[in-house]
C-alpha cells in the first residue's frame, strides 16, 4: 500500500489564494527541493553555500541534540522557510510515514462532522509534488475521500506531473463527481527574495502542464516594488509559454510583525498591475503557529 511522509495534518481556515476563508484540512508532506533561505533577510547576507538557514541552525544548535518531539514545540522563525521542519532532514523524525488508508481515516476524523460537507483539502509542503505524487491516487480513491470535491496542491511550480499521476488525473479524477475546476494548482514561484536561483525557480513549462489538468494560478510572495517588478518579468515568461491564469501578490511575513509592515503596500502593488491580492489570514488569525 502507498505511504506518505506526513509533516503536519490539521484542520484550519485556508488563509491564502483562491480558497481564502474556506474550512480546510491541510496535509503537509515532508521534503522540498528548495531551502528559501533568503526570506526575511538582506539579499547580500545569503552566502551561496550556506547549508541551513542560520535561524534554524540556532534552534538546533542551542540544544546540541534535537530535543523536539512534536511540531507544537517548535519555535517560529523570522527568516527562511517558515515550514522549516518539513524540509530539513534534521526534523524528519517528527514526520511519520503513514499508509494512505491510515491517512484517509485521520483526515476524515479531523472534519467537524466526520464526513465531507463544504470542506476543502490542501496538499502542501515542503513541496508536495515530489515523489509523493505516486501515492495521491490511492489516497484520493479511498472510499472515505469520496465526498471530497475540492483539492488544492500548493506547489513551488518546479515539478512536472509524473506520467502516472497525469494519467490518473486524466482518466479517474471525475470518478467521485469531481470536476476539473475543483482541482487547483496554487503555484508560488520563488523570486530572488527567496534566495533561490531564477533558472531553478521559474519553470513556465511546468505550470502550463498543471493548467492542462486544473485551475492554476501564480502567487508571488513580495515585499517591495523591486520584487513586484521581478514578478512582472516572471509573468511575461509564463505568459509567453501559454499560461493564462490569474496572478496574485502576497506579502512576505510568516510572523505578524513582518506581515503587518508590508500587507497594505503589497495590496497597492497588486492593484497597480491589475493583479489579485492574497492575504495570509493565518498570520493575523492564528499568528501562523504550527498546525494553523
Ligand atoms: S519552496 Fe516552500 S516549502 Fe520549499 S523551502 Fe521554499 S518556502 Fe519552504
Amino acid at each position: 500500500m502507498s505511504k506518505i511522509k506526513v509533516s503536519e495534518l490539521f484542520y484550519s481556515i485556508q488563509g491564502e489564494g483562491r480558497y481564502m476563508g474556506v474550512p480546510s484540512v491541510f496535509l503537509r508532506t515532508f521534503g522540498c527541493n528548495f531551502r528559501c533561505r533568503g526570506f526575511g533577510r538582506d539579499r547580500s547576507t545569503i552566502p551561496a553555500d550556506e547549508i541551513m538557514n542560520p535561524e534554524v541552525a540556532h534552534v538546533l544548535g542551542l540544544n546540541q541534540l534535537n530535543p523536539y518531539t512534536s511540531y507544537g514545540e517548535l519555535p517560529l522563525v523570522n527568516s527562511g522557510c517558515d515550514t522549516y521542519a518539513a524540509i530539513y532532514p534534521e526534523f524528519k523524525h517528527l514526520s511519520p510515514l503513514l499508509t494512505t488508508d491510515t491517512l484517509a481515516d485521520s483526515i476524515v476524523d479531523l472534519l467537524p462532522h466526520q464526513e465531507w460537507r463544504d470542506e476543502h483539502l490542501v496538499i502542501t509542503g515542503g513541496e508536495p509534488l515530489l515523489g509523493w505524487q505516486r501515492s495521491y491516487p490511492d489516497l484520493l480513491e479511498n472510499s472515505k475521500m469520496a465526498g471530497l470535491k475540492e483539492i488544492t496542491f500548493e506547489t513551488n511550480g518546479t515539478q512536472m506531473l509524473t506520467e502516472e499521476f497525469h494519467d490518473y488525473l486524466f482518466k479517474d479524477w471525475t470518478r467521485f463527481g469531481r470536476n476539473y475546476d475543483q482541482l487547483t494548482f496554487s503555484v508560488s514561484p520563488k523570486l530572488s527574495v527567496s534566495g533561490e536561483a531564477w533558472k531553478d525557480a521559474i519553470c513556465p513549462e511546468v505550470v502550463v502542464d498543471y493548467q492542462q489538468m486544473g485551475y492554476t494560478y501564480l502567487k508571488f510572495v513580495v515585499a517591495t516594488e523591486e520584487d513586484a517588478a521581478e514578478a512582472e518579468q516572471a509573468v511575461s515568461e509564463y505568459r509567453a509559454a501559454g499560461f493564462n491564469g490569474p496572478i496574485y501578490l502576497m506579502p512576505v511575513g510568516g510572523v505578524e510583525s513582518v506581515y503587518a509592515l508590508n500587507n497594505r503596500r503589497v495590496a497597492e502593488l497588486a492593484m497597480a498591475r491589475g493583479w489579485r491580492y492574497s492575504d495570509r489570514l493565518q498570520v493575523p488569525l492564528f499568528k501562523n503557529e504550527w498546525g494553523t
